[in-house]
């Protein structure tokens, strides 16, 4: 029965409402052209207006929800963003973040024009100088570093990349070793758990069948991929499926499920692998999935050389490794109680091979020996028989699309030591946020460093070493900041260079939302807008307000001015297939992607009298036909172009499957890799005991456990800074303390705590909470933001502006002038009601690699005393000498290369950036 009175109808275009409680998603596609509601504030006034519906790909994560962009088709102005309905990952839904685009687009303080700094670096003096000589400037620092073959000292450091091929192609093209990611602040420990046991780093839960969630994660609220993974977790709730959530917050995830497990942070690989243990000596695992695809038979030989080599040899063995983790020995270690352990047996072996989960930041990534964790969470779905199945977990490959050009560079052919320390040969990828010690440990330097989407100075541990590297002009010639706002780091840039939102740019994305693939189609609303409306073809940066430009476009011309007349051999992997010796045009280069790289894409236009990249552009997105699950078991060998491995039929006969891309082709229970590079300790999943155990804690003398890592749901890391909406709802990060801490430490509710770590320490404001986990504090990342200039360094809804004291290597940060209301083209900024703006506390915490994974093992061992007298909120002192001796006593754990072959790097682990094979082995001079 429909029910008349709800919004939707045939009539109005919006999908037909059964009830009040299903969502209507945007308009259909066949109202876009021309789309009219009535203007609610020209209320009761009935004032038609009409609008062009764009669809684009929401920045604000990394989720690459469709957004529709509503454009007033009187003004040009885009009016507001909605949903994409089609979408196939985001389905017309989106978090807080995507409608809040809009006040990104109109934030007062947003940087419209290229400047170049005047003064010394950090000094706060700019000033504005044209797109043709910052981009000739640049292009020739980074000619002459190719010329004189110091391609090494060029360097792109992203943070959220928001695009899958163009940079990597770019920099294959330039020949260099230069790029650097975030990977390791944020998701290494989990992915390097993931990669040894299938050769795939990251999980992609298939939540549509599931019947037993286990989230170690806030995936509800926030996480890869938050909008798109929350909307099908609470499908699955809704048909019937168990939630259970490992976090020790009451998350807004947690509170919604059906069991809320807060284990001591960092004890999860023990709960995990007693879980693990009750799944093995109760027999309920699935016998034929292990046999047939662990790699048992390797580890028997090696470490069992006299025994008979059998299937029930192996279960007797693991039965003996993994004796000790009995659900009693994980209620004292983990501090939980100790039926958890049976209860999670029980629902996964009741799931079989529907139980999925996730694990991304969280524990992973706070711990060392977090990588185990994952390691651990995989054991149980090896268990289960859950891998590659409907409602399992699949490999997060088979659910991304990456599109690639029709002609590509090659790969390069030299070795960057700044990102890819002989120290770490497993890290799980570049060890960014040692950049400064590293290239003091080196005394390398850097001659032209890109940020993109990144904010070292705040977001990563440590700022005030960055800081101190950014101020050595020998150290870093050149800091070029790209991005669409002010951040801390670009406070110590050379060149802060605009780019476009996301309505402002073009970029094809994909990720891995669920059992399906798909691609998405990044452009710029108010240029496809002028295209429609039949006005003369522009670039992205006339269409885009002030000057801001977008990256793509700018590469493209940088590229052409490295090597203007093509003798380096750059220029050509950039010039129009269509014109030789001319540049390509954005549209020549999707065109050919689209054309190209897409199957099916080119016949679904056809069908509708479309080109592949007419579209994308009217669309945004693409279903990609789907390769299905359980792959590993595709038939291989003979012509299928698939060596494969062999695996037993249930006769005992030997059969080709394409299997995992793992050197054996198997799931690695053992690690062999692990094994031959010295770590032969930790060949299998185990648990490792963390910085924070409690056995580390002296609890009476007030340390406790900090975990800094959880992201506010309506914030993102830098990037939401410039939205009032999103700053109005979250704007601070007060510490979580639970009573009977606060009790014992003498701290109140809404009073200053003083947080001690190894390094320094921050002034925050106090929460007493039932929330969090006794013996634990925790305070959010994703507030905190400062300037320390009035009009330049950041926004002013969101930052306090800062005096920061020096003296020799201590930093003493303090709050000069709060947040404040200001008056700007909006009205909205002279409403401002809140005046605190967060702590950052990231500037306190020491470098923490992990020795295996090098992730940055996040939580802290801290103090918690009241505040002392003389703390003022907001407070923050550090001392880089100690962090530099911290460094070198992690340092000090690794066991660097070579390997075996003499390779700095095993062959079978991956890069971002891949260069040749011959580049992994260890030169003369290494
Ligand atoms: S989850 Fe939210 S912030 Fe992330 S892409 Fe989707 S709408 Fe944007």
């Amino acid at each position: 029965m429909t029910d008349s009175s709800l919004p939707g109808s045939a009539a109005n275009g919006l999908p037909v409402r059964e009830s009040p409680w299903e969502l209507a998603v945007g308009p259909t596609p066949d109202r876009w052209d021309d789309w009219s509601e009535l203007d609610a504030a020209s209320w009761p006034e009935k004032v038609e207006r009409h609008y062009r519906c764009v669809p684009t790909i929401c920045f604000n994560c990394e989720s690459a929800c469709g957004l529709l962009a509503f454009v007033d088709k009187k003004t040009g102005q885009i009016e507001r963003f909605e949903g994409n309905p089609v979408h196939p990952g985001s389905r017309g839904r989106l978090c807080a973040k995507g409608p809040a685009t809009i006040n990104q687009i109109q934030d007062p303080d947003r940087i419209l024009r290229p400047l170049k700094r005047k003064g010394p670096r950090g000094g706060g003096q700019w000033e504005e100088v044209s797109w043709d000589a910052a981009l000739d400037e640049i292009a020739g620092r980074i000619r002459r570093a190719l010329e004189e073959e110091r391609g090494d000292e060029v360097v792109y450091h992203v943070g959220r990349p928001g695009e899958d091929n163009f940079v990597l192609r770019m920099l294959q093209a330039w020949g260099i070793d230069g790029h650097n990611s975030h990977t390791n602040v944020c998701s290494a420990g989990a992915r390097l758990g993931y990669n040894l046991w299938s050769g795939a780093d990251r999980p992609s839960p298939d939540y549509s069948e599931t019947r037993f969630m286990l989230l170690l994660s806030a995936h509800l609220e926030t996480g890869h991929y938050f909008n798109p993974h929350a909307q099908r977790i609470m499908s699955a709730k809704e048909s019937g499926a168990r939630l259970a959530v490992v976090d020790c917050r009451l998350s807004n995830t947690a509170s919604h499920s059906d069991y809320w497990i807060s284990p001591w942070p960092g004890t999860e690989a023990a709960m995990l692998l007693a879980v693990a243990r009750e799944l093995i000596v109760s027999g309920r695992f699935d016998r034929k999935f292990v046999k047939r695809w662990t790699n048992w038979k390797d580890w028997l030989a090696a470490k069992d050389v006299d025994g008979p080599g059998t299937f029930d040899r192996f279960i007797e063995l693991l039965s003996e490794v993994y004796a000790e983790f009995t659900p009693e020995f994980a209620a004292t270690e983990c501090r939980i109680p100790a039926e958890t352990i049976g209860m999670l047996a029980d629902e996964i072996a009741a799931a079989g091979t529907r139980f999925a989960s996730h694990l991304w930041r969280n524990a992973a990534a706070g711990h060392l020996g977090g990588w185990q964790i994952a390691r651990s969470v995989m054991f149980l779905h090896v268990l289960s028989g859950s891998i590659g199945t409907p409602g399992g977990v699949n490999p997060n490959a088979w659910d991304k699309f990456v599109p690639k050009p029709s002609s590509n560079p090659p790969p390069g052919e030299s070795w960057n030591e700044r990102h890819w320390p002989k120290e770490y040969p497993l890290a799980h990828y570049e060890m960014s946020f040692l950049l400064p010690h590293l290239l003091r440990h080196q005394g390398t330097r850097i001659d032209t460093y890109f940020t993109r989407v990144y904010n070292p100075v705040w977001t990563n541990p440590d700022g005030c070493s960055w800081i101190e590297m950014f101020e050595e002009e020998d150290r870093i010639g050149c800091h070029i900041a790209l991005t669409p706002t002010w951040n801390e780091s670009a406070q110590w840039a050379d060149f802060i260079l605009p780019m476009g939102l996301a309505p402002e740019r073009h970029d094809v994305m994909s990720q891995e939302t669920h059992a399906g693939t798909w691609i998405g189609f990044r452009q710029p609303v108010v240029r496809e807008f002028m295209r429609r409306e039949g006005k003369p073809e522009t670039t992205t940066r006339e269409a885009n307000p002030g000057e801001v430009w977008e990256e793509t476009e700018f590469w493209i011309d940088l590229t052409w001015r490295i090597d203007p007349d093509g003798t380096l051999g750059i220029r050509r992997w950039f010039e129009s297939p269509q014109r030789p010796g001319e540049k390509v045009t954005l549209d020549e280069y999707f065109a050919d992607l689209f054309e190209n790289g897409v199957p099916g894409l080119p016949e679904a236009a056809a069908a509708e009298g479309l080109d592949p990249l007419g579209y994308m552009k009217k669309y945004g997105a693409f279903e990609v036909a789907y390769g299905g699950q359980e792959r590993y078991e595709a038939e291989a060998g003979g012509d299928t172009g698939h060596r494969g491995v062999e695996v037993l039929d249930g006769d005992g006969r030997g059969e080709q499957r394409v299997g995992f891309k793992t050197p054996s082709g198997r799931l690695e229970f053992w690690s062999p890799t692990l094994e031959e590079w010295n770590f032969g300790e930790h060949a299998l999943p185990g648990y490792i005991r963390s910085q924070v155990h409690w056995g580390e804690l002296d609890m009476d003398a007030g340390e406790r456990v900090l975990l800094p890592t959880f992201r506010l749901p309506t914030l993102i890391h830098t990037r939401s800074a410039n939205s009032k909406w999103l700053q109005e709802i979250s704007h601070t990060n007060p510490l979580w303390i639970s009573p009977g801490d606060a009790d014992a430490l003498g701290v109140v509710e809404g009073g200053l705590a003083r947080v001690m770590t190894a390094i320094g320490h921050f002034v925050v404001r106090a929460w007493v909470t039932e929330g969090i986990r006794p013996g634990v504090v925790a305070c959010s990342h994703h507030t905190g933001r400062w300037r320390m200039h009035r009009d330049v360094g950041g926004q002013r809804l969101a930052s306090s502006i800062v005096a920061i004291e020096r003296e020799d290597s201590v930093f003493r940060m303090r709050v000069k002038e709060p947040v404040k209301p200001f008056k700007s083209n909006d009205p909205d900024t002279e409403r401002i009601w809140w005046e605190e703006a967060g702590v950052n506390q990231n500037l306190t915490f020491p470098v923490q690699p992990d020795p295996i994974s090098g992730m940055h093992c996040w939580h802290q061992k801290v103090r918690v005393v009241p505040a002392e007298r003389g703390d003022r909120y907001g407070d923050v002192v550090v001392d880089t000498e100690k962090s530099r001796a911290i460094f070198e006593q992690w340092m000090a754990r690794t066991q660097p290369a070579p390997g075996p072959g003499n390779l700095r790097r095993p062959l079978w682990l991956s890069r971002p950036l891949r260069p040749v094979d011959a580049a992994y082995q260890m030169g003369s001079g290494d």
